[in-house]
């Protein structure tokens, strides 16, 4: 059985369907499934969903495209909304400097509160980084050194220094369906130097759809297509790789019980 650690099922693609959504994702072996806040203002309809599905849990947070327009939200704020049941982390949050949609400054700054927040609680961080590595580990090293706090780098497509400073803090990487994609030689050489301890897979849905879905929808039923793909680059079975980061999943999103 799999987890997709990363979707984003409040979304209007998904409006309507998300019983035959959630019922694709079970004959699929996608046992459990993280749906990623990316508005706090929006926050309600993710945790409804998460709320609908005993299998669903979900984040609140930020997404550095959204930390310019979004209220400026502090660490208190959003530990008290993770104080509902089906919150299990901080995100998605960090920084996009491909899209520059917000000021860098308010990307830093909603970031920092995040972190804030996940080493305030021990909840973990979902961290988006595109175009960013530099920022990102003087970011993360420099909070890091008040104190650690767990996390994901999630959709991972940066450089193999960047993997190598999270990995040296304690935090995990997820592989979307990048990994599938022809052009991603040097994503597939990172992915197989990663541990397979800290390695957690996802979809983005309905972002990122993996080969052969590539350019339709994306859903979490596909999460098996990237699985299969990244267990072939760590010489695996495809089941002890389900196993593994089944595994990784629940220990690091401890809030989160096995139904
Ligand atoms: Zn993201
Ligand atoms: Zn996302």
């Amino acid at each position: 059985m799999l987890v997709d650690s990363h979707c984003h099922l409040d979304f209007p693609d998904f409006e309507g369907e998300l019983d035959d959504i959630v019922a694709r994702a079970g004959e699929a072996d996608i046992g459990y499934m993280m749906t990623i806040c990316t508005h706090v203002t929006k926050f309600q309809q993710v945790h409804d969903v998460a709320n609908q599905f005993e299998n669903i849990w979900c984040t609140v947070g930020i997404h550095p495209h959204n930390a310019g327009s979004e209220p400026e939200t502090s660490a208190e704020t959003l530990m008290s909304m993770a104080e509902a049941p089906k919150v299990i982390a901080f995100g998605e949050t960090g920084l996009d400097f491909f899209y520059d949609h917000s000021p860098r400054e308010r990307q830093e700054t909603a970031f920092r509160a995040h972190i804030d927040a996940a080493r305030e609680t021990g909840l973990p961080l979902v961290i988006h980084t595109r175009d960013a590595d530099d920022d990102m580990i003087r970011i993360l090293r420099d909070e890091h050194g008040r104190g650690a706090f767990p996390g994901v780098i999630h959709c991972f497509s940066s450089g193999p220094e960047l993997a190598e400073a999270v990995l040296e803090m304690g935090l995990y990487i997820s592989v979307s369906g990048i990994v599938t994609f022809k052009t991603a030689d040097e994503l597939r050489e990172t992915v197989k130097s990663v541990p397979i301890e800290r390695l957690l897979v996802e979809t983005d849905a309905p972002y990122l759809a993996p080969v052969p879905h590539r350019g339709k929808r994306n859903e979490p039923a596909y999460t098996a297509k990237t699985a299969a793909k990244v267990a072939e680059l760590k010489d695996m079975d495809a089941d002890a790789f389900a196993d593994a980061t089944t595994e990784n999943f629940f220990q690091l999103f401890s809030k989160a019980e096995r139904s």
